[in-house]
């Protein structure tokens, strides 16, 4: 009884020892001359190949997330960190992410290579298939672009999305499992930049900014990411934009989509400093108030609460160093080019003295027990705060109009990086007829599907790998428990 499995990336290797763990006789078909090849791009060349914060909620919404649960129950972080342990992959944890020791994912490549070697495993490289029939014989036939055919008991489809397509996944996996029958969500390319029609972003190349990112359409949220964003000449990139390009590219075209930063939500010296600074009082964790796409309503949430650290630096300078200019107060918050444009979209003179800007900033009053997102028994008054209450301060007109520019320094985003650029692929063969729990096809038992092809994608930081090596192991043991039954 012999088990194929088509495409020899991070999900059918691993399947491919698994497989082979369990007593089954194995043959890789990898479409490129070695496999594994997308394994050496990971992580920047150190692969990223799981996570300590591993949850099926961080997987891409919905079914996707419910259709994801139980390979990552079959095998989870520890069963992959131990796993890895006796492929000869030690883990080093930096942040939240394990790569392995060595800091090359060179290591994680060639100890699959070398794991299939050692269990016996048939690697053919350069053998692309381009059709998968199931016979009455029960066996299946695949015939591969070469013209040459093989019979084989079962097989376990890992043939990639369409993402990174120069390291062999083009998506013909998916086009043969069409033909077979089985849905497709439509793939889109994701983790990747968005693109925008903002004249201004050539200004900003170069220029990388931790922020609050949200995107929004018309008055609906979409998403929300903290992290660095990175401007180009003609794109904006980084983590926040990356984690949300599947939304960019599955719903924009049902109308135009904000990319909204906020630059200062977030005090650069934490939260704890920030509770400190009001009034020195204990104050409960504040909720982060989530962005929302009322301009106005959202500002006025937030000049309450997330922006009091820039508020009270910005107010101290203009109490004890009015001459100081707007820029030279902007650029000990944000990168000199921001500011500038910063500027310009505020319509505010970069050299002016803050003492010259008009308006100024005032105390707004609260009682502590109102310090909830939906407060509405506050009282404008000039001054200090009493017992029993807590201080905001608030700007007005000049500074108002800074805050704005500071909290909604929005992109109209046009669209997103090609699947030339992206790191995975969003969309593929649904669940609608492949089990869950087995990963085989409701339409040929003996046929199963593991890794990116299937409609299962994560966000940067392991997910996707993990995805692999989960669905590939569950998929392998399936087709284990099949070919025993047969
Ligand atoms: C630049 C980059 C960086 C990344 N970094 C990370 C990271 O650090 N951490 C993380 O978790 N994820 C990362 N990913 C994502 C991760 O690499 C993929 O999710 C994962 O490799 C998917 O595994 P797979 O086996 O399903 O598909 P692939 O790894 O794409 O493998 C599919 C294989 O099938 C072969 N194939 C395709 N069609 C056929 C066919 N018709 N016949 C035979 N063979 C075929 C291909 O040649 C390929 O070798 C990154 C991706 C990229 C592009």
């Amino acid at each position: 009884m012999e088990l194929a499995i088509i495409g020899g990336g991070a999900a059918g290797c691993f399947a491919a020892i698994t497989a082979a763990d369990l007593g089954v006789k194995v043959s890789v078909y990898e479409a490129g001359n070695m496999p594994g090849r997308k394994i050496l791009t990971t992580g920047n060349g150190r692969c990223n190949y799981t996570t300590l914060a591993l949850t099926p909620l961080a997987y891409n919404l919905g079914d996707e997330m419910m259709n994801a649960i139980p390979a990552l129950e079959a095998f989870g972080l520890h069963d992959t960190l131990e796993a890895w342990k006796r492929l000869g992959i030690y883990p080093r944890l930096q942040d939240v992410y394990f790569y392995p020791a060595s800091g090359q994912a060179s290591s994680v490549q060639m100890a699959l290579v070398r794991g299939m070697e050692e269990r016996g495993v048939k690697v053919h490289n350069n053998s692309k298939a381009s059709s998968v029939v199931k016979k009455e014989s029960g066996e299946f036939e695949v015939t591969l672009e070469s013209g040459y055919k093989f019979t084989c008991d079962a097989v376990i489809m890992a043939c990639g999305g369409c993402a990174a397509p120069a390291t062999g996944s083009d998506g013909s996996g998916i086009a043969i499992a069409q033909k077979m029958g089985h849905d497709c969500l439509k793939p889109i390319p994701a983790l990747t930049y968005m693109t925008t029609d903002a004249e201004d972003l050539a200004a900003l190349h170069g220029v990388r900014v931790k922020c609050n990112a949200s995107l929004l359409q018309g008055d609906n949220f979409m998403g929300e990411q903290d992290g660095e964003v990175q401007f180009t000449r003609d794109s904006i990139s980084g983590i926040p934009t990356f984690q949300m390009s599947w939304i960019v590219g599955r719903f924009l075209e049902n109308g135009p989509m904000t990319l909204r930063l906020n630059l200062i939500l977030n005090d650069p010296m934490g939260t704890q400093k920030i509770e400190e600074d009001w009034n020195g009082e204990n104050l409960p964790h504040i909720l982060k108030i989530q962005p929302y796409a009322d301009e106005d309503a959202y500002i006025s949430d937030l000049t309450e609460r997330d922006c009091q650290w820039f508020f009270r630096y910005a107010a101290q300078n203009l109490e004890h160093t009015p001459g100081m200019t707007l820029q030279t107060l902007l650029c000990g918050v944000i990168p000199d080019k921001l500011a500038s444009i910063v500027m310009k979209r505020a319509g505010l003179d970069a050299r002016m003295p803050i003492g010259n800007m008009k308006g100024g900033f005032y105390y707004k009053e609260v009682r502590n027990a109102a310090i909830d997102a939906f407060s509405s028994s506050s009282q404008e008054v000039r001054g200090g705060g009493h017992a029993g209450t807590t201080s905001w301060i608030v700007p007005a007109e000049d500074w108002e109009k800074l805050f704005r520019t500071l909290t909604c320094f929005d992109f109209n985003i046009t669209g997103t990086g090609d699947f030339e650029h992206a790191q995975v692929t969003s969309g593929g063969i649904t669940f609608n007829q492949v089990s869950s729990a087995t990963l085989e096809s409701d339409l040929y038992p003996g046929l199963f599907f593991a890794g990116e092809m299937l409609d299962v994608d994560g966000p940067c930081g392991g997910y996707n790998l993990q995805w692999a090596w989960s669905s590939g192991t569950l998929a392998a043991r399936s087709a284990a428990a099949y070919l025993k039954q047969s």
